[in-house]
């Protein structure tokens, strides 16, 4: 019988990813979305790339009842937990509101797969967990710490999730922490579809490349790397979505692996996984890459260092390579392209 998963926060940019790369992997999907921060449209689009209507319910996370009634209806596997707030300006300008939907809003999810005897999870942490780094590549085993409520709400949930696997051995829970995810699928139906101006690098460029916005602000050239601007580890979202489907079946075959075993134990307990590719990429190279693929000319000038900015971020992917047997395979240029193929195919997003 094929695995049915939850996926929270299904309809959003890595979640709409992952829900082709898991249908494409034969597992059943259920996708939890309130919309507050994607469309319909999305939903559509995933049903016309995998040939089928995906099942969809448009709901809350901090919704019991209609949590419980769906977690009633279906067989779950487990479920991943893409749902919640990302941006990290608002974040400090809403700091409950933050709290709220990623903290309480995950309590109430745990809470019902509880009741509910579904204890797999795949949790969607950030390489934001680790601040600013004390060495690079940044490994799983480094100190966290957060500066701002969006990156407190995904080290408050880690601790939460510690603590459950401490408490009930049932639990098998994996946080992946993404470093920076960018393009968009090769069809280019679906990808990033920022609600206002983009705070992130890769849509602010490919919104200035379509002509949307006049400039891009190059946020401080005096960093010490290799050109004076930040560096971070970009990550394809396909990569990424694939990076799901790696950790979905090792949680599968840990299951299985415990199930053959007389004396049952726990296996996963708590497991935080980077999920990037180990290269750092300055600004200005990706600006220097999209323009190559663009054919465009990208304006910018340089500004004043972003508040909160850290240098340079990197991962360590040797962890996601020997348990989940998943790495990155696509490059820049791919990130690239098909990030163009996106923003030129969808000028306006999903409108
Ligand atoms: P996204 O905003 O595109 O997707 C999140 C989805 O969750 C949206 O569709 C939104 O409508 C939904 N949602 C939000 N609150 C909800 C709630 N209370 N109930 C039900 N649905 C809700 O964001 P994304 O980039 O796809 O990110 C997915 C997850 O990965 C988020 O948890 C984010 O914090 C995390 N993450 C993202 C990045 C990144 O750069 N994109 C990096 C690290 C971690
Ligand atoms: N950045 C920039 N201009 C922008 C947005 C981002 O110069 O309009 C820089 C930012 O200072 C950082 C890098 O691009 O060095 C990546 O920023 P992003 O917000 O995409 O990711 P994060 O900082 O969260 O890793």
């Amino acid at each position: 019988m094929k695995n049915k998963v939850l996926i929270t926060g299904g309809a959003g940019y890595i979640g709409s990813h992952t829900c082709i790369a898991l249908h494409e992997a034969d597992y059943d999907i259920v996708v939890y979305d309130n919309l507050s921060n994607s469309s319909r449209e999305a939903i559509n689009r995933i049903s016309t790339l995998i040939g089928q209507n995906i099942e969809f319910v448009e709901g809350d996370i901090r919704d019991t009842e209609l949590l419980r009634k769906i977690f009633a209806s279906h067989e779950f596997f487990g479920v991943i937990h893409f749902a919640g707030l990302k941006a990290v300006g608002e974040s400090v300008a809403k700091p409950l509101l933050y709290y709220n939907n990623n903290v309480s809003g995950t309590i109430n999810l745990l809470e019902v797969m509880t009741e509910y005897n579904v204890k797999n999870l795949v949790f969607s942490s950030s390489a934001t967990v680790y601040g600013d780094p004390e060495s690079l590549p940044i490994d799983e085993s480094s100190k966290r710490s957060c500066t701002n409520p969006y990156g407190q709400s995904k080290l408050m949930v880690e601790h939460i999730l510690e603590d459950l696997a401490i408490s009930d051995t049932g639990w098998n829970m994996i946080a992946l922490r993404y470093f920076n995810p960018v393009g968009a699928h090769t069809s280019g139906k679906i990808g990033e579809d920022p609600k206002d101006i983009p705070n992130n690098l890769m849509p602010y460029i490919s919104q200035v490349a379509i002509g949307k916005l006049d400039k891009l602000n190059i946020f401080g050239n005096d960093y010490p790397t290799v050109d004076g601007t930040g560096v971070r580890d970009f990550i394809h979202v396909t990569d990424l979505a694939q990076g799901h489907v790696a950790a979905l079946n090792y949680l599968d075959k840990q299951i299985n692996l415990n199930e053959s075993r007389t004396i049952q134990k726990n296996l996963v307990g708590f497991l935080p996984i980077n999920l990037g590719t180990g290269k750092g990429t300055s600004v200005l190279e990706l600006i220097s890459a999209f323009s190559d693929v663009s054919g465009k000319t990208i304006p910018y000038q340089f500004t004043s260092r972003r508040s909160g900015d850290i240098s340079s971020c990197y991962a360590s992917a040797d962890k996601a390579k020997s348990l989940l047997e998943w790495q990155a395979k696509l490059s820049i240029t791919d990130m690239c392209k098909d990030t163009w193929h996106w923003q030129s195919m969808n000028p306006n997003g999903y409108e």
